[in-house]
This record gives structure tokens, sequence and C-alpha cells, in this order.
């Protein structure tokens, strides 16, 4: 299948999700993860017209999306994945939104990349839901300060972002971040991938990270 063609059914999948559902428009957008794809299915992506993208390192994202940005100004590249703080700076300048931010040092490193680059990118708060050990994001208790500390130094956080643990149901993970954004007064989820993101559509996101059903599996 090509790019085209998949966008085209995870369009009208989100459309029948979040139409049955009652979800008010507009539709959540669909952010095409590149990670790991071969450049040639970028290439494709970006021939068919789409433009918003997600990536989840830094080194790779510059190197397949330094020149594809300057012959494409109008892509648009979230950061997914968690980052370093040593890397805050190249991320601050090649991307546009960044979603991982999960801890108080990193927003202050952020921040103060933004000031360096004089670019005011907006953040999500990614929230490790699941508690789990090994996953990025911050915890439950630490959510609140977090949001706080941000809004605090002048990030501009517009919403939250989780990635639910494989082995559980992702619509108790996407419902709890909905609670928590609401309490905390931020408008955006950042919820949803390629087996999940209809029903992350029913549940009101805003944004949908799609890689595999997208581009097809990665490469090992
Ligand atoms: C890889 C990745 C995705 C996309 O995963 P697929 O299953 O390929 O759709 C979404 N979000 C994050 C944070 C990722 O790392």
């Amino acid at each position: 299948m090509s790019f085209a063609e998949n966008l085209a059914a995870a369009q009208a999948r989100i459309r029948r999700y979040a139409d049955h559902a009652g979800v008010p428009t507009p539709k959540p957008e669909i952010i095409a993860v590149s990670k790991r794809q071969p450049g040639e299915r970028i290439d494709e992506a970006l021939t068919a017209g789409h433009r918003l993208f997600g990536e989840n390192r830094v080194e790779e994202a510059e190197e397949r999306w330094t020149d594809r940005r300057k012959q494409f100004p109008d892509v648009r590249l979230h950061m997914i994945g968690s980052l370093q703080s040593r890397k805050c700076a190249a991320a601050v300048r090649l991307f546009d939104v960044i979603e991982s931010v999960d801890r108080i040092s990193l927003a202050d490193k952020l921040k103060r990349a933004m000031d360096a680059e004089g670019r005011d990118l907006p953040i999500y708060i990614q929230v490790n839901t699941g508690d789990e050990p090994q996953k990025g994001g911050v915890a439950l208790d630490g959510l609140g300060a977090l949001v706080d500390h941000c809004q605090r130094v002048g990030l501009s956080v517009e919403g939250l972002m989780v990635l639910p643990p494989q082995d559980d149901d992702p619509a108790l993970h996407f419902a709890l971040l909905k609670k928590l954004a609401a309490r905390h007064g931020l408008p955006r989820l950042s919820m949803g991938m390629s087996g999940d993101y209809e029903i992350a559509a029913a549940m009101g996101a805003s944004q949908v990270r799609i890689g595999t059903a997208l581009f097809g599996n990665r490469p090992d």
C-alpha cells in the first residue's frame, strides 16, 4: 500500500470513530512517525503532500530532515522521543514542537536553548501513566509541579502526551490523560499510535502519532 492510501485509510478510520463517539470537530491531526523509515518512504509521504512528522532521536532527525526541511519549508516536526539534556540546543534548532518534556531540569535546559536560539516552541509534557520505570514521562505525582514549573519559566505548555504500557488497555491511559489535562487546564492531547489511534480519536485526541500503519514496518 502506498503512503497516500494508508493515510486516506487512517483518516477515514479516525473520522468514523470520532464521529461515532460524537467528538466535536476538528478531528485529530496525524503525525506521521518517520523514525527509522527509509528515506524513500519519507520522500513518498512528502510527495503525497503530508507535512506533519514525528521523530524520536535528535541525530537521526537531523540527518534526514535538515535538507528536506529546506526543500519543504512548511514541514512541521515533532520530537516524540526521550530527550537528553545535552541535545536540547540541537532539538530546539530542528523541531517545531517538543512532546517529551518529563522533568524540571529538561524544561530549564529547553527554555535556555529556546532563548538562545530565539525560538519559542510549544511543548507537551509526557506522562508515565503506567508507572513504567524504563519509560520516559513524568510520574503522576510529579505532574502538577512540572506543569507549574514549565509555565512559571515561560514555556508554552500545549498539552500532555502518553505512550501507554504495551500490555494494558490503552483506553484506560487515554482516559487518565484526558482527565489530567482537564485538571491542569491544558487543551491538547497527544495519544494513539498505529495499534490504537482510532480509540484515541474517539476519546478526544488532538493528535495521533502513527508510524507503521502509514509507512509499513520499520526495518531492523
Ligand atoms: C514509534 C512511536 C510511535 C509510532 O508507533 P507505531 O506503532 O509505529 O505507530 C508513536 N509514538 C511514539 C512516542 C513512538 O516512539
